[in-house]
């Protein structure tokens, strides 16, 4: 749920376009080398019918990893939450993605990506 008042100023959805953009490059090149990874599985397990497993098991570390890059985003660019300024990030947590709000205030910390395409827009002119 996106707040009915707040607007993100545009400092904060410079730096959020930023960091996102990292992001999303970061779990692009990782997609490339899972699928490459996968699609070697797949003809290897054609070759050697008893290691067709592995390529599902690709999927479990692919998930972890995913959010791994978030989190990792988050800290490295030091994000903090427009109410409250606190740093949105300290920690990794593999198991869960982050949130898009404050655990210190509860409030939405992070821009939607449709607030972030409509920063871009109006950044372009
Ligand atoms: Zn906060």
């Amino acid at each position: 749920m996106i707040e009915d008042n707040f607007k993100f100023d545009k400092e904060t959805l410079k730096i959020q376009s930023v960091a996102r953009n990292e992001m999303r490059r970061k779990i692009n090149i990782t997609l490339t080398i899972f699928g490459i990874s996968f699609l070697s599985l797949l003809v290897l397990s054609r070759i050697f019918p008893s290691t067709g497993g592995f390529a599902v098991l690709l999927f479990l570390p692919l998930l972890f990893v995913n959010n791994w890059i978030q989190w990792r985003t988050l800290i490295s660019h030091e994000l903090k939450c427009p109410h409250c300024g606190q740093t949105l990030a300290k920690r990794a947590n593999i198991l869960v993605s982050p949130s898009p709000k404050c655990r210190h205030c509860g409030k939405v910390a992070l821009a939607s990506i449709q607030e972030l395409i409509q920063y871009a827009q109006s950044e372009k002119g």
